[in-house]
């Protein structure tokens, strides 16, 4: 789970991180409020659940109050598109109105769960202000990378050695640590899996400053950290997500036009890469899970439906714990609920098989049906309208 940047920092500082004074706006009048209450110039900052705002005209220093208001109420009410968003962008509901930093230098500090060595790692570079995706590209000899271990946490000349590689000297070097320090310690203790200061700043006096920061959240770690699921803002969350977790659904929107409904989010991969390789593009991941009922696989086809793009329905269930004549069953009845107009190819095995498949027969709807998983994937690929040359 993400979070805006004003409620990171909001974490950070309890953590002793050094962050800009600000506060935030949901409409241009409070923006002013806020911006006279910090005094110009004043940096106004769209808050959504994305990077690259800055290059994408999210982020703009005000002087005055009729610039920042013109600013506040362009950006109010529309949807942001940056680098980091799809072609729809985000909705930005909220600014964050910060005082100005004057900025001496920018770096670059993340700490980020390395599945690979089951530890938190961090990542530190001289370059900041830089997407880490195009810095790890371009200067790969830039980053230098730390892996803590959990028994001894991070240890102070851990935290030096990284101030030292940043070319620190004299009392910054003990600035950096108060913010390894905090950063580390609000990754552990609220179950993070990414802390991302984009840039951490050296002012023009000499001071460290978080001037971005963004965070992720473990949802399975959600149940223990109230705190911090009630930053939630499904908002900036993909509708169709989250009306798939609802009913328990795994739900992925991805490009293709090919509608997914899987058991099992390997089986569910596995699906995917057989589209692809049979010349198509899956719509979706979707992992329908353990003992779907009927009605779990109508709220599927209702989920993978609402996505315009879709012109195939693949189903692909091998039921183990799920049983092949309940998700039959659902599929009959999606079809008849949702008058289905388009291809629907189903692929059946494992628990109750036969009554599966009789379901569908007698059923007497035209869908198409597959023994393997290949066979599916081509059929469904086939099956797709043609488009005009
Ligand atoms: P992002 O583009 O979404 O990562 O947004 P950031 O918060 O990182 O802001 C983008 C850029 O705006 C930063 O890299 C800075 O160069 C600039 N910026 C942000 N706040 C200030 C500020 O207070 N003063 C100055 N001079 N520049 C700022
Ligand atoms: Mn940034």
């Amino acid at each position: 789970m993400d979070i805006h940047e004003h409620q990171a920092k909001d974490l950070l500082r309890r953590f002793n991180v050094p962050v800009p004074d600000g506060g935030i706006a949901f409409t241009p009048e409070q923006a002013a409020h806020e911006a006279r209450q910090l005094g110009f110039p004043v940096v106004v900052k769209a808050q959504v659940h994305a990077g690259g705002r800055g290059a994408a005209g999210g982020v703009k220093l005000c002087r005055n109050e009729a610039e920042l208001s013109a600013f506040a109420a362009s950006l109010l009410g529309r949807n942001l598109v940056t680098k980091q968003t799809d072609a729809q962008g985000k909705p930005v509901h909220r600014l964050l109105v910060e005082q100005a930093t004057d900025i001496g230098q920018e770096l670059y500090l993340g700490l980020v769960l390395d599945r690979k060595s089951e530890r938190i790692m961090i990542v530190a570079s001289r370059e900041g202000g830089i997407e880490i995706e195009d810095l790890a590209e371009e200067k790969p000899d830039a980053l230098l990378r730390m892996v803590i271990d959990p028994a001894t946490g991070l240890v102070p000349f851990q935290a030096r050695e990284l101030a030292f590689g940043l070319g620190m000297q004299g009392n910054q070097v003990a600035q950096f640590e108060t913010v390894m320090r905090g950063c580390y310690r609000a990754f552990r203790d609220l179950d993070a899996t990414m802390v991302e200061i984009n840039p951490l700043v050296i002012t023009a006096p000499g001071h460290l400053v978080a001037l971005d920061a963004k965070m992720s959240f473990d949802t399975n770690a959600l149940f223990r950290r109230p705190e911090v699921a009630a930053l939630r803002d499904p908002g900036q969350e993909d509708p169709r997500e989250d009306a798939a977790a609802e009913h328990g659904l795994n739900y992925v929107g991805l490009e293709g036009d090919i509608g997914c409904i899987i058991n099992g989010a390997g089986l569910a991969m596995a699906t995917m890469d057989m589209i692809q390789l049979a010349g198509g593009a899956p719509a979706n991941f979707l992992d329908i899970g353990g003992g779907a009922s009927p009605e779990r696989v109508v709220a599927a086809f209702r989920t993978v439906l609402s996505d315009p793009n879709v012109s195939v329905v693949l189903v692909n269930i091998f039921a183990g714990i799920n049983r092949c004549d309940w998700v039959a069953q659902g599929v009959v009845d999606a079809y008849r609920e949702l008058d289905l107009n388009m291809p629907v190819v189903v692929r059946l095995a494992g628990t109750n098989v036969e009554e599966g498949q009789r379901i569908i027969a007698s059923s007497e709807l035209p869908m198409m049906t597959a023994e393997t998983l290949a066979e599916a994937a081509t059929i469904a690929v086939a099956a797709r309208p043609r488009l005009a040359a």
